[in-house]
């Protein structure tokens, strides 16, 4: 962790970011975080995610839902669920082949590349539902 120092704070924001899967916003970890340090402050806890990201400790990403942290700090890919919201982790495909065709394409130095995917999760099939009913029965 290149001489990153956890103070408490820090360490505990770490362990709720860490702790779940559910790519928390900085007002999750939050809540989190005050149950064991109920004086911490949102900017406190805000501005050490901000360190750790930078770090390279977490991962950040931002989407309409604004900023979220991420533990895995691995390049992967996400799934998001358009019915729950819920982002999950996809494990990453070697896509060398997309860059490559990319670079032939463009002329880019391509040196990385993510893939968004979007549905929906498990749970959000089995409730029912389809992103665009038709003569669905409600209740
Ligand atoms: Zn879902
Ligand atoms: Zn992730």
């Amino acid at each position: 962790m290149r001489g990153l120092r956890l103070t408490r704070p820090r360490r505990l924001i770490l362990e709720a970011v860490r702790d779940t899967d559910v790519h928390p916003t900085a007002a999750f970890v939050y809540r989190r975080v005050r149950r064991r340090l109920p004086r911490v402050s949102l900017a406190t806890v805000y501005r050490n995610l901000r360190v750790l990201a930078a770090e390279g400790v977490l991962a950040e990403r931002a989407d309409a839902g604004g900023l979220r942290f991420d533990g895995n700090a691995e390049p992967h890919d996400h799934f998001t669920c358009i019915g729950c919201g819920r982002i999950h982790d996809v494990p990453v495909r070697r896509g060398r082949a997309v860059r490559a065709r990319l670079a032939a394409q463009t002329g880019f130095e391509v040196l990385n590349h993510r893939t968004e995917y979007f549905g929906r999760c498990g749970d959000c099939r089995r409730q029912g539902g389809r992103p665009s009913p038709k003569g669905q029965r409600r209740s």
